[in-house]
């Protein structure tokens, strides 16, 4: 059974189709990544699953059964989107926006262990916890994104357009690591324009 599987999902806004009948599947472990230019809807589908955007027709599983369609019953569920453009709050500081993607969770212990392997997988971060978020350079910012969401402890990621914006060495370094997510247990669904990536 595939963890996340969406067959036929249409989403409007008033009169404009922005998702037109999109099918997949994400197998448990894999990495899914899914192509497409400015406006083929990639972000629609993001949202679409995130809960944060509704859609009128088609169907989400997870795991076999309905996804739920309210964004806090999905992160509960382990989904969780980085979004496009990274929407960090940028007047807290690192450690802050860290510590929101946990605020779902009460397992203390188990927070302190996520905080720590996040800064091992992003050292820069731990060097910046207390810095304003907004003051990060980009690709720290996607780091940050990426941080926040590996806090709410994700079985699947979707991560919309993470290259977006970022230098090449950057997008290297944000590819590696989320092979490295992706071997450390996390499923992954993403999207992007960079197609040779
Ligand atoms: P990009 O790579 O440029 O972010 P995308 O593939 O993620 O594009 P979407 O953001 O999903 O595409 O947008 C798909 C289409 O829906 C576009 O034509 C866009 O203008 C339109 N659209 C998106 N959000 C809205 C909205 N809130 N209201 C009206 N139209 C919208």
């Amino acid at each position: 059974m595939a963890m996340l599987e969406i067959r036929d999902l249409n989403v409007y806004y008033g009169g404009i189709h922005a998702l037109k009948g999109i099918s997949l599947e994400v197998e448990e472990g894999q990495i899914v990544s899914m192509i497409g230019s400015n406006g083929a809807g990639k972000s629609s589908m993001m949202n679409a699953i995130s809960g944060i955007v509704k859609y009128k027709s088609g169907e989400i599983l997870y795991k076999g059964q309905p996804l739920p369609t309210a964004a806090n019953k999905v992160v509960r569920l382990g989904v969780c989107q980085v979004p496009e453009g990274r929407l960090i709050f940028a007047n807290l500081t690192v450690y802050e926006n860290l510590k929101v993607g946990a605020y779902l969770r009460s397992d203390k212990d188990g927070i302190e262990r996520d905080l720590k392997r996040v800064y091992e997988i992003f050292p820069r971060l731990e060097e910046r916890k207390n810095q304003a978020a907004g003051t990060l350079s980009g690709g720290e910012q996607q780091m940050l994104a990426m941080g926040r969401a590996l806090m709410s402890k994700p079985r699947i990621l979707l991560l919309d357009e993470p290259s977006m914006g970022l230098s090449p060495l950057f997008v290297g370094e944000i590819f590696k690591i989320i092979e490295d997510v992706s071997k450390a247990g996390t499923t992954v669904l993403l999207v992007e324009q960079n197609a040779k990536k």
